[in-house]
């Protein structure tokens, strides 16, 4: 017996265990096909021309995807600037040593200007009070703050209303620490059939740049488009577009897939922990919600809804083993979920024996079967957005170059 007390030693925590990979220590992992990310930029620079520049939005831990990694792999795509949500979003990049522009796209709390500062991060700016905060802790150290003007033309999310942009504009822009860096807007429909906001959008941010040409004022970078409005509208595009979604290969609306070729970066993988035989009649995992129909094997996956496969996809999603769709069975558990491997024979199907180690897809492709994040996103009634974000929580992360 291990007496703790007297053991003298802390265990080994950082030797071979560390170097193992996400999958091998393990049996549930994503992995990421970074050449996904690059064929995917590729896709979307022919889309757009060589003139206008490319903003890598990795917020969310790149949608899931890994922040860090994601963003070094679209700087040497042809990315230019980098978009993230708040402050610990950019200093988790700079801290890894990347040195390119990084927007904050919605104006952070004024506590963060120092690390602002610091981390040489560039805020959206949409209101007065951040603005003269910004610049007057710049200008204390004798250094000017990039900044990007955040226009609201009707989402109603942030950003300054546009009608009172060029106001906003005329309090601060006399500040010495503070400089406009860029001016930019986000649509709310930009992925619907229907076009009417988006148009009306559209005209509300051209007279919003119309009056600060009008003022004498260069609104610099000028920018609009995210995934769907860069597939689907050349005039969004203007001197630099923010791509999120699409860079990571998944389509943000039905409308956009015959438009543009997509690879999906990301795929889910489990290895089979345990398999046993139930009886016809016993139930399985919690409120036994599933009862055997008979001859079946239950394999049983390391991975569950704190790992992203929420607990409303049970009994709803399969999963595929050996080329096979293989239906997920009884309630989906924090840490683990089953499957059940039909062992009655029959005309329609092929019949599959899991064995432990085997490996199974959760997203992904296997022979010609495929379950794509759409196809789960739609079992839940969400969008694949959504889907992408989750399994980044708790599933480490294994790359392909
Ligand atoms: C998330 C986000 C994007 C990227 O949107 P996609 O649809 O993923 O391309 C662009 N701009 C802003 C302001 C965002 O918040």
């Amino acid at each position: 017996m291990v007496n703790r007390d007297d053991s003298g030693s802390a265990p080994d925590l950082t030797g071979t265990f560390t170097k193992l990979s996400a999958s091998e220590r393990r049996w549930a992992w994503v992995e990421v096909d970074l050449e996904a990310i690059r064929r995917n930029l590729q896709r979307f620079r022919r889309h757009i021309g060589p003139d206008v520049l490319i903003m890598a939005v990795v917020k969310a831990n790149a949608y899931g995807h890994g922040a860090v990694e994601i963003a070094k792999k679209a700087l040497a795509s042809g990315a230019k600037q980098l978009g993230v949500s708040n402050v610990d979003e950019g200093i988790t990049l700079r801290r890894a040593g990347i040195m390119a522009p990084i927007l904050v796209l919605s104006e952070p709390p004024q506590e963060t200007i120092q690390a602002i500062l610091h981390y040489q991060l560039t805020p959206a700016v949409h209101s007065a009070d951040f603005a003269l905060a910004l610049g007057e802790a710049a200008a204390a150290i004798d250094r000017v703050a990039d900044y990007h003007l955040k226009i609201d033309t009707g989402m109603n999310r942030v950003g300054v209303h546009y009608a009172d942009a060029p106001d906003l504009l005329r309090t601060i822009d006399f500040h010495r620490g503070i400089q406009l860096q860029g001016v930019f807007t986000h649509f709310a429909t930009a992925d619907e059939v229907d076009t009417f906001e988006f148009s009306r959008q559209y005209e509300r941010f051209l007279t919003a740049l119309e009056e600060m040409r009008y003022m004498g004022i260069n609104p610099g970078i000028v920018h609009a488009a995210n995934t769907a409005a860069t597939i689907r509208y050349k005039q969004t595009h203007f001197h630099m577009v923010r791509i999120g979604i699409g860079m990571y290969g998944l389509h943000p609306s039905p409308i956009t897939r015959s438009m543009i070729e997509l690879y999906p970066a990301m795929s889910v993988y489990a290895r089979v922990s345990m398999v046993k035989p139930v009886p016809m009649g016993d139930g399985v995992s919690y409120g036994m919600r599933y009862r055997s129909p008979g001859n079946v094997l239950i394999g049983t996956l390391p991975l569950g809804y704190a790992d992203g496969i929420s607990r409303e996809l049970s009994g709803k999603m399969h999963v595929l083993l050996n080329g096979a769709r293989l239906p997920q069975v009884g309630s989906i558990c924090m840490d683990m979920m089953m499957f059940e491997a039909d062992q009655r024979t029959s005309a329609s199907r092929q019949t599959i024996q899991p064995k432990v180690g085997d490996e199974v897809v959760i997203v992904g492709a296997d022979g010609n079967q495929q379950i794509t994040l759409d196809d789960l996103a739609d079992l839940l009634g969400t969008i694949n957005y959504d889907m992408a974000c989750r399994f980044g929580e708790r599933l480490q992360r294994v790359y392909l170059d």
